[in-house]
């Protein structure tokens, strides 16, 4: 493509959106940034009791995310939930927890449910724990009317957790697939579980061996992070665009890539001063459809 043919390009960028203060202020906050999409917790991430919504404050929501264009809603699941793990009273509390998140993603009319699918213990069975995290998730779901809500689970830095490489996701997706259900990619879980996609060789290579294990149809969000461990550290940092050790370049392979054209782009990048996220919304745009460096260019 020519770089006028690529310069309209229509991205869907968002980020993870703080919804202190009530949900809809979430919708204000994310179109305050020019956001076209956005991801939430609907509940606090770090407590097992969830949150029961208020509904006026989810019809406004919903209101706001017609009104802005803000599409798709997605919701990242807690992070206490291990649908993996071996210990029962654990999986049967994940369980709950689980249910609680689909309840309030039907509520809010979200799109897409991100989970991590959770780590099966030392010692314990890979193949059983993925067996776990497919009853887990029909049972959670027992009963639910889906809607347009899909469950997507979160590809991992690896080691001792699920998903790091794409055939563990693939045999993830499998074992969820008696809901609707699909895959979300996160570039800096990807570049720690061991994918290079920091030069365009990498990022191709990588790719198209997600194709063959999952089938690209079935990402629907990409995490676009950068990453302060390195490749196959399995170190779960993220990091603002360029600045870490995946580095622009892997950012730009990523935006320009026709392949995502539909999907949805969230940060998930550091917020240590006010403003953080509107430089990583700017570094990101900036990198669509700019020419590759050219192999002479004289360095600065
Ligand atoms: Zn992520
Ligand atoms: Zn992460």
């Amino acid at each position: 493509m020519t770089p006028a043919a690529t310069s309209c390009l229509i991205r869907r960028i968002g980020v993870h959106t703080s919804v202190a203060g009530g949900l809809p202020l979430a919708a204000e906050r994310a179109q305050a940034l020019g956001c076209q999409t956005l991801q939430i917790f609907s509940s606090s991430p770090r407590q097992w009791r969830g949150a029961e919504l208020d509904p006026a404050a989810c019809a406004r929501m919903i209101r706001l995310r017609r009104e802005y264009g803000l599409r798709p809603l997605v919701i990242h699941a807690n992070y206490l939930i291990n649908a993996a793990g071996a210990d029962p009273a654990l999986w049967e509390r994940s369980i709950a927890a689980l249910r609680g998140e689909l309840l309030r993603a039907r509520q809010l009319q979200a799109e897409f449910l991100v989970l991590h699918p959770g780590a099966p213990g030392a010692g314990n069975d890979r193949a059983a724990a993925i067996a776990r995290v497919g009853e887990a998730v029909r049972r959670a779901a027992q009963g639910l009317r889906w809607g347009r809500l899909k469950l997507l689970i979160e590809n991992t830095a690896g080691g001792g957790r699920l998903g790091g490489a794409w055939e563990e996701m693939a045999a993830l997706l499998a074992a969820v697939s008696a809901v609707p259900s699909g895959v979300c990619i996160d570039t800096c879980h990807a570049w720690a579980a061991g994918y290079d996609i920091r030069s365009a060789a990498g990022y191709h290579h990588a790719i198209a061996a997600l194709h063959r294990a999952v089938g690209l149809k079935h990402v629907h969000v990409i995490h676009v992070n950068d990453s302060k461990g390195g490749c196959n550290s399995h170190v779960d940092r993220h990091q603002n665009i360029g600045q870490g050790t995946l580095g622009r370049e892997a950012f730009r392979l990523w935006m320009n890539d026709p392949r995502w054209a539909r999907k949805a782009f969230i940060l998930e990048t550091p917020v240590d001063a006010p403003g953080d996220d509107r430089k990583n919304l700017r570094r990101l745009r900036s990198l669509i459809a700019s020419p590759a460096p050219r192999a002479n260019a004289r360095p600065a």
